[in-house]
């Protein structure tokens, strides 16, 4: 599903990505981890061109986007992001959130954008929370809206980056349990995660990137389990 091919990415002098190889099957789950500054959130931008490399392509469902002539907004539309942050739109109740890019980008009408909507709330268990606003939401209920919100423009690809990170520890494992059903009804997602549990749980590979190369990757009781290189070593050392 997504094909990358020696990538590099710089700002200014500072070379983040040194040339990353690796795909994305249709279905898999692959979890990044890596020391902060790695490169992690760097190579998840290039998968839709957040970012724009300077060398190497970058291919989805078989087309390269990182070709100057490729329809991006088409490309972009078959992939879901969810950050750290969830960027709700604050003037827009739930259902808001989760219908108006279904109108204005896929020109969906209000009756299916509504019926989407609801059913990816339904997806995340926020069915009540429908007429809420964000800022009624605790942060767990608000990243759970940001994640039917991406699902309803209905990606092949779901891009997730520390979608934990920001919450209060005892919010996290609601939206784990989203992400993990969503990986069980065979949703395609890259997800960068600290969450170590969850990606021996659910990664079907996990990638550990340091000082913007891929050191290994390979199943979680591999790479989390019994990791061969003495980077991913240390680095488990003081997360796990
Ligand atoms: P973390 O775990 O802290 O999120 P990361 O692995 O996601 O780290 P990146 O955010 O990809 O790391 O950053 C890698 C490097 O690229 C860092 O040195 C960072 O300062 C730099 N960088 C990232 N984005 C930009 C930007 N927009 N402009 C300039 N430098 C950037
Ligand atoms: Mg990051």
């Amino acid at each position: 599903l997504v094909e990358i091919k020696n990538l590099h990415k710089s700002f200014g002098s500072n070379h983040v990505l040194r040339g990353i190889d690796f795909t994305v099957e249709q279905g898999e789950v692959v979890c990044v981890i890596g020391p902060s500054g790695s490169g992690k959130s760097t190579l998840l931008r290039c998968v839709n061109l957040l970012e724009q490399p300077q060398e190497g392509q970058v291919f989805v469902r078989g087309e390269e986007i990182t070709d100057p002539d490729c329809h991006l907004d088409a490309a972009r539309q078959q992939i879901g992001i969810v950050f750290q942050q969830f960027n709700l739109f604050p003037h827009l109740s739930v259902l808001g959130n989760c219908t108006v890019a279904q109108r204005t980008v896929l020109k969906r009408g209000a009756e299916d954008a509504d019926r989407v909507a609801r059913a990816n709330l339904e997806r995340v268990g926020l069915s009540d929370k429908i007429n809420a606003f964000p800022a009624q939401l605790s942060g767990g209920q608000q990243q759970r809206v940001a994640i039917a919100r991406a699902l309803s423009m209905d990606p092949a690809l779901m891009l997730f980056d520390e979608p934990t990170s920001a919450l209060d520890p005892e919010l996290v494992g609601d939206v784990l349990t989203v992400m993990r059903k969503l990986a069980l009804d065979g949703m395609t997602m890259l997800v960068v995660t600290h969450e170590m549990a969850f990606a021996r749980e659910v990664a079907d590979r996990v990638v550990f990137m340091d000082g913007g190369v891929i050191v290994e990757q390979g199943p979680p009781a591999e790479v989390i389990g019994a990791p061969k290189e003495e980077r991913t070593r240390t680095f488990l050392r003081r997360v796990l």
